[in-house]
């Protein structure tokens, strides 16, 4: 357990973080990252996207040497900033299942529906090619207003803002579709849990990253 000073609060630490969501840290979002800091269970190491200059905020809020503020950890993939998704419209089969897992909801299409990102959009957070199942997802370079690699957090901040109510709208739209989902599902007299469980798809997601990030290990 790593010490944290008990003035410091989950938000003043996810405030430091770049709202990238893009789970290579270990954990779902940001958030929940900032909630291990918070809780002294994850070392400041672990946010490729952030980069050098969230290690050394995150090191100042929580009061660790700045002399040896640590490398970004080994375990973590990289980022590639400033790239987007592009997806392959001959090859995409329409399934959905990059929908509910891009934090922006940067891709528009509908079920059995050709789908295409909106580049303006995409952090090339890379959530939507680990869940395509035709890998028809690739990454471009491109810089955009949510992908631009910020040296300074101050020139990060509004970015990073962006992203975060950006995050928020998606959790909302998607909670409601659950919702619905269930309700529909009570309407109709089934009892069976929905089948487009967010929470079990990102922990899946999750797992595969891991496994990517470091293929030796045990999954
Ligand atoms: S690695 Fe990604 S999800 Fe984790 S804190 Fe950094 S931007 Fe957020
Ligand atoms: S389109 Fe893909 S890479 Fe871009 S933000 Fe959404 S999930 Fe991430
Ligand atoms: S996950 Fe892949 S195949 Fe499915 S809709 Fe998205 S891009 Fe198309």
């Amino acid at each position: 357990m790593l010490a944290v000073p008990n003035t410091v609060a989950v938000d003043a630490i996810d405030a430091l973080l770049p709202q990238t969501q893009c789970q290579r840290c270990g954990y779902a979002d940001c958030r929940d990252y900032a909630t291990a800091l918070h809780a002294g269970e994850a070392e400041i190491n672990r946010c490729p996207p952030g980069g050098a200059a969230t290690r050394v905020a995150l090191g100042t809020l929580l009061l660790r040497d700045l002399q040896s503020i640590p490398a970004l950890a080994d375990d973590v993939d990289a980022y590639a900033a400033e790239h987007v998704a592009l997806i392959d419209e001959a090859v995409c089969i329409g399934c959905a299942k990059c929908l509910p897992v891009c934090p922006t909801d940067a891709i528009v299409g509908a079920a059995k529906r050709i789908h295409t990102v909106i580049a303006e959009a995409c952090t090339g957070c890379e959530l939507c090619i680990i869940a395509c199942p035709v890998d028809c997802i690739s990454l471009r370079a491109q810089q955009t207003r949510a992908n631009t690699d910020h040296e300074t957090l101050a020139a990060r901040e509004m970015q990073s803002t962006h992203l975060r109510d950006a995050y928020a709208a998606h959790k909302i739209r998607y909670a409601a579709r659950a919702e619905e989902g269930l309700s529909a599902m009570i309407a109709g007299g089934t009892t069976t849990e929905p089948t487009t469980d967010k929470r079990a798809l990102l922990a899946q997601i999750l797992a595969k990253a891991k496994a990517r990030a470091n293929p030796g290990a045990d999954a």
